[in-house]
């Protein structure tokens, strides 16, 4: 009886079911994609961009260039290649200068690869020659001869064409009695070149030597801010002298303190600062 009163009272499953079936996953509606609010593109979606190695923000060329590739984020000196710091730091440039010396291979060298090999790919991966560029030109009232390093053409290494182009650069200085500037980051001398390379060091430390006894005024940049500079690298020393050194050792500001280089200059200040202290060597008014 209780089984029939309650199956009066309340409607049997299947009814239901017959009357508000869900449908099947295939007959249900799609949500509709709601569709994403379009916004203009940023210049960094639309123009060539570099990423600061520092902090990572991608920044146009053109503001890069704008801003002596320095980031506009986190003031980090971002590399410049030798050709993009000459064209940066003239006024006006009368003329390029040894381009007439060229890379042989005075002692057929060859470790993984054969060093006219390793020549070609960095003359293709940088566009240039050789790893020092050097140019004559005007900075403000003053004429100048000014050389700089492109560290992306084998480390910026001394072989006997950089030797070549660097003494050619100081006796043109010393001719005309006008300063030399030089924008150095090189990872030192070239093992291909051997002996050659070597041979170098006494030939530019020559020419200096020439410029100092004639009173021409020779400027050394040693390129920026928290620069590495030393003539062993970090790991090389740690390795010899079996002690972990702690940053910032070899940096610019630690080299500073003890008295190896005289100033460090942010870059935005760096053109000025040159052009004050050369003309103030020369005698030139400012
Ligand atoms: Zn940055």
């Amino acid at each position: 009886m209780n089984n029939t009163a309650s199956s009066n009272n309340t409607p049997a499953p299947e009814t239901l079911n017959t009357t508000s079936t869900p449908p099947t996953w295939l007959e249900r509606d799609i949500a509709k994609v709601k569709p994403q609010p379009s916004h203009p593109l940023t210049a960094v979606e639309t123009e060539p961009s570099s990423q600061c190695s520092s902090c990572h923000t991608v920044i146009t060329n053109t503001a890069l260039n704008f801003n002596s590739y320095v980031c506009p984020h986190c003031d980090h000196h971002l590399t410049m290649t030798a050709r993009d710091r000459l064209n940066w730091f003239f006024d006006s440039i009368e003329q390029e200068l040894g381009q007439e010396f060229n890379s042989t291979d005075p002692l057929g060298f060859v470790d993984s690869k054969p060093y006219p090999t390793r020549l070609q790919q960095a003359q293709d991966k940088t566009e240039e020659t050789e790893a020092l560029v050097s140019m004559i030109g005007q900075l403000k009232n003053l004429q100048l001869v000014a050389c700089a390093f492109d560290f992306r053409f084998m480390g910026g290494s001394m072989g006997s064409v950089v030797g070549d182009r660097f003494v050619q650069a100081g006796e043109l200085a010393l001719d005309k009695g006008i300063p030399l500037v030089c924008f150095a980051a090189s990872g030192g001398a070239r093992m291909q070149e051997g002996l050659l390379s070597l041979m170098q060091m006494a030939r530019t430390g020559a020419i200096i030597e020439r410029l100092k006894q004639a009173g021409v005024p020779y400027l050394v940049v040693l390129t920026e801010p928290k620069a590495m500079i030393g003539f062993a690298g970090k790991r090389v020393i740690e390795q010899t002298v079996r002690e972990t050194l702690e940053e910032p050792f070899q940096r610019a500001e630690f080299l500073l303190e003890h008295g190896v280089i005289d100033q460090v200059v942010h870059r935005h200040q760096l053109i000025d600062t040159i052009h004050r202290i050369l003309a103030k060597l020369t005698r030139v008014n400012l």
